[in-house]
């Protein structure tokens, strides 16, 4: 603990040297905003503007554009409203500004151009092919060094996973494929025999092993991850040669494709009898199938069947998915190649079987009603589009991943197409033309089919892949993110700009998984355009507050939902890669942090058109080995550093010799120097050799957040006289020297990073040192977050070093922020339209869920788990839609604008907790809530003294009894079924509560409190 305490004086002592008090000044400029716009699609407008104010003093201001309806945008993308030679005008408001009452306007000239996809981003530049400009510097080749938070995570995260035991891991395969299960501990958390997401955790644990194998310094403890990845490894090979099936009659193997004729397909089901049936028939999963539970899972999705039923499926793929990225992770980093090449055989073998699969037996019809695209099984696009059942996690990454990894060329071509697979038309088409897919989503069902499509894009070529993930992820900057980088409400996106209406009352947001996947894919987006620094400020944005401040320093645990907001606790828990799908991402999390550190280029990148460049994208103690170049990169700051020395040091001494990718082992020596800045260069080298052969330019990132003080300098002379913040500055190509020396210096400027919508008419917004979100304890109501802009933070801590009530956002007094400027003039006509428009989104979203539910209601034939709508929320909509009409109907003066603010605040509260058919909702617990009251009150009278407790199980928790906490066991048998029984029911409440339960599982909780 030692060591912690340590960093955290270091970095108070260096934040109180950098605050400055913010002046109340007012935008005087902010940059023009000029875009061209492909014919086809909404204007991509940037989400952050340079202002400069009055004072003279400038920095990137988030803006709120105006054309963020769905109808708008659709509007803006219609060839026939705007063909080529339009131009038009879309207007917007810098948020955080008291100018006018919604902020400062701005708007931004569109000109729509002939060109077919090439859609312009904010740095002017285009993405015309798939040829990478950068790559990141490997895992295994970047060490993290010194004693500090990021080696402190990291080493807890390699202790835990090295107590968990690798046969456990393998219970379910064994289970699965006919093998003994005697000596296999039974797996737990989500992967229990009784969750029918089970396969997930084994393969985030394979990750977790692949990047701590990557990021070890000890050598006896890198021995053990090797041993475990083998154990894995030969035992998924073994079991998976068991669909090698030969069929006579077919005069082939038994493939996916035989799986399940049409008309068993129809007649199957998701019961745990019928999965006892199915693995004992092994043999027909068809060859190459992998995964820990049996196929049946997998095909029920071409059935449509619902998430999180007792009859169906929880989430097929997504688990599928986990599996493979586990698989090749460990291909990617294991120095063994026998264990590489297993690893790879049993993912390449699985992602054929995927693509037979999908290739013979599903397809993609998107026009027409819902009935009629279900009415035979396998259309992709409505198996994808379903609420969680469909989630698939990063599928097509990892299938377009095995694709690169592959040489054969007919797998190579499957694999891609196979990736592709997972298009999800409903999703991507619109994100395509850049229009918002993304509002009322489940959050990270979305985000890894982004990542794959990205992916996707590196093999094919096709633009419509690129353009989508740019668009998303813009979108997700300007209209979705928190200050730490996460998204998520619940588990779900809201409406576009509500973040703060959206916080709202409970502070369980921003799924750790999202972060880890945005995180991701921010890091692929940045190899395509290495010089825009803008995707760097978000990775150090959420890799610097929400990732590391995810696992508790004290003992090795992680959170599923963030805490984010008002005086909100962060939940730890989640402690093994199988306990939560957070557990999962959270395990791999932490020893992955210097993945994105650097990025290189070569000349033979680019098509050969190349030129060899570094560049230093994250300010991290670390130290690097650059293999084309034969450099040694090594970093001498802290961490979180407000200084750092950069040093190339010619890997010239014979113990650096390995070129490999596998090099990490010599490389650990250097890796190893003391912590700290004063740290002198290796004497290892003579001076005949201190001189780097070839040449390279080093490009340096300048955060958005340096606006003063900022400077590089070269052996003691700055290289530039203006750094502009959100760029890369460059040393040119030159031929380095062990003796060249590299300073950055970075204060930790002090700005806020305000929520786009306002609370109770008030800006609101989160204070920010340099890249970290600053958080506040003691605090427990608005009126005491109540603070002015320049409130002294001298007793906040770093989010990431936050523990328990912690408040990150604050309502900012008004005469505190930046003012009305007297020559501006402020057409209040303009604003009032502005909220008109929103209530008129609003209301378009409510009356087409309600054509949605009067449609099902018309059929003769409801399966109440296809109902669009759950009842309850849907009753709340219509109620709001009848007021919000009567408004809109009325003449423009007969209503003030507060009396619009509140009807558009509650009708955007009613569609964002309305939930889908499937779904259970907080009235349908009324009973089983009197039952758990009951209950409670009776286990006292049974077993007097003893204390119940509340499992501290995160949300959309397992549906098993078996890791609940039961009683001692000299108590009464009664009283354990009981306790049993109350815990499974609070459990089945806080998921129902979260948004993810399902009637299932109420009825089942009831029956069960009856039954005792
Ligand atoms: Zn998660």
């Amino acid at each position: 603990m030692k060591r912690i305490i340590y960093s955290i004086c270091v970095l108070l002592t260096a934040l109180t040297s950098t605050a400055s008090a913010i002046d109340v000044h007012y935008i005087d400029k902010v940059e023009e905003v000029n875009v061209e716009v492909p014919v086809g699609n909404a204007p991509r407008l940037p989400y952050q503007l340079w202002v400069t104010y009055s004072d003279g003093k400038g920095e990137y201001r988030q803006v709120k554009w105006l054309n963020a309806s769905e109808a708008l945008e659709k509007a803006e993308a219609n060839p026939a409203m705007n063909p080529v030679g339009t131009i038009y005008k879309v207007r917007g408001l810098i948020i955080g500004d008291n100018s006018t009452p919604n902020g400062y306007p701005v708007s931004a000239d569109v000109k729509v151009v002939d060109s077919s996809f090439k859609i312009q981003d904010s740095s002017s530049k285009y993405q015309d092919s798939n040829i990478l400009k950068a790559e990141p510097l490997p895992l295994n080749q970047v060490s993290i060094d010194g004693d500090n938070r990021l080696t402190w995570n990291r080493d807890l995260d390699i202790d835990h996973l090295l107590t968990l035991p690798v046969k456990q891991q393998l219970y379910n395969y064994r289970d699965t494929y006919g093998f003994s299960t005697e000596g296999y501990p039974e797996a737990d958390g989500w992967d229990s025999p009784t969750t029918k997401l089970k396969g997930h955790g084994s393969g985030h644990y394979m990750s977790a092993l692949a990047f701590a194998f990557a990021s070890c310094q000890d050598a006896a403890k890198k021995a053990a991850l090797r041993q475990n990845i083998k154990e894995m490894v030969d035992g998924l090979r073994e079991c998976q040669e068991r669909t090698y099936v030969w069929n006579e009659e077919l005069g082939r193997y038994w493939e996916a494709r035989d799986f399940a004729p049409e008309e068993e397909l129809k007649q199957m089901q998701g019961t745990w009898a019928d999965f006892d049936k199915y693995k004992k028939e092994y043999q027909k999963y068809g060859y190459g199938y992998l995964n820990a539970i049996p196929a049946q899972h997998c095909v029920l999705i071409e059935m449509y069947r619902a998430y999180n039923n007792e009859s169906w499926v929880w989430a097929p793929y997504y688990s599928v998915h986990k599996q493979l990225a586990g698989l090749i992770d460990i291909a990617t980093y294991i120095d063994d190649k026998e264990i590489a090449d297993k690893a790879l055989l049993i993912a390449k073998d699985m992602g054929l079987w995927v693509w037979n699969r999908l290739h013979y037996r599903t397809y993609v019809k998107s026009d027409g009603p819902q009935n009629e695209r279900r009415s035979h099984p396998g259309n992709r696009y409505e198996m994808w589009n379903m609420y969680i059942a469909g989630e698939v996690g990063g599928m097509a990454e990892s299938l377009a991943r095995l694709s690169e990894m592959t040489d054969n060329a007919e797998d190579k071509a499957h694999l891609l197409e196979a990736a592709t697979y997972f298009d999800s038309p409903a999703f991507f088409d619109p994100l395509s033309k850049n229009i918002d897919a993304i509002r009322t989503r489940h959050a990270n069902q979305h985000i890894p089919m982004v990542t794959g499509a990205l992916r996707v894009y590196r093999g094919n070529n096709n633009p419509y892949y690129y353009n989508l993930a740019q668009n998303f992820w813009t979108m997700i900057q300007g209209r979705y993110r928190y200050a730490m980088g996460g998204v998520g409400n619940g588990e779900m996106f809201r409406q576009p700009y509500s973040q703060i209406t959206s916080m709202l009352p409970e502070p369980t947001l921003n799924e750790t998984c999202c972060a880890y996947n945005l995180a991701k894919l921010t890091k692929d987006l940045n190899c395509f355009n290495p010089d825009d620094a803008r995707y760097m400020d978000y990775y150090e944005r959420v890799l610097y507050n929400q990732i590391i401040g995810s696992v508790n320093p004290r003992k090795y645990q992680t959170v599923y939902q963030y805490a984010v907001g008002l005086n909100a606790s962060k939940p730890w828990g989640n402690e093994t890669p199988q306990s939560t799908c957070c557990g999962g991402t959270g395990t791999e999390n932490h020893v992955k942090y210097q993945e994105a550190t650097y990025f290189v280029s070569s000349p033979s990148m680019g098509g050969g058109q190349g030129e060899a460049c570094l560049w230093i994208a994250l300010y991290m103690p670390t130290t690097a080995y650059w293999a084309q170049q034969g450099v040694i990169i090594k970093q001498e700051c802290q961490w979180p550093a407000e200084r750092s020395i950069i040093r190339i040091i010619p890997n010239s001494s014979s113990k650096f010799q390995d070129s490999s990718s596998k090099f990490a082992t010599s490389f650990s020596l250097l890796a190893r120097d003391p912590f700290g800045v004063q740290v002198s260069s290796s004497k290892n080298h003579n001076s005949q050799l201190s001189i780097v052969n070839s040449q390279f330019s080093i490009k340096f990132r300048v955060p958005y957040w340096a606006t003063e003080g900022f400077d590089i300098k070269l052996n003691g002379k700055s290289i530039a006289r203006h750094y502009q913040p959100s760029s890369y500055v460059e040393i040119p190509p030159r031929k380095w020297s062990e003796k060249d020396v590299v300073e950055v210096v970075m204060p930790f400027i002090r700005h806020i990073d305000y929520g786009p919508d306002k609370l109770e008419g008030h800006w609101v917004g989160a204070f920010m040192r340099g890249p970290l979100v600053m958080a506040a304890t003691g605090i427990s109501t608005w009126d005491e977050a109540t603070v002015d802009a320049d409130h002294d933070l001298s007793s906040f801590i770093p989010d990431y070093d936050g523990d328990q009530h912690l408040t990150h956002y604050f309502r900012l007094r008004d005469d505190s922020l930046s003012v009305h400027n007297e020559q501006l003039r402020i057409n209040n006509e303009q604003l009032n339209d502005s909220q008109l428009s929103t209530l008129q989104e609003l209301l378009l979203i409510a009356k087409s869920r309600a054509d949605e539910q009067q449609a099902w209601e018309a059929l003769a034939v409801k399966v109440p788990e296809y109902a669009p709508w759950a009842k309850h929320g849907y009753a709340r909509m219509i109620e709001q839609l009848k007021k919000a009409q009567s408004i809109m109907g009325a003449p423009k003066d007969k209503y003030s604008q507060e009396e619009i603010d509140n009807v558009v605040d509650a009708l955007n509260a009613v569609i964002n907790t309305m939930r889908p058919g499937n779904l259970a909702e907080v009235e349908d617990l009324e009973e089983l809530k009197q039952l758990v009251d009951k209950a409670k009150s009776q286990l006292k009278i049974q077993v007097s003294g003893f204390k119940i407790q509340d499992s501290q199980v995160s949300t959309r928790q397992l549906k098993t009894n078996s890791q609940l906490s039961t009683p001692p066991k000299e108590r009464m048998e009664g009283a354990s079924q009981l306790s049993t029984a109350i815990d499974y029911a609070n459990m089945v409440i806080r998921y129902v509560t979260d948004g993810s339960g399902t009637y299932d599982m109420i009825e089942r909780a009831t029956k069960q409190l009856k039954e005792i």
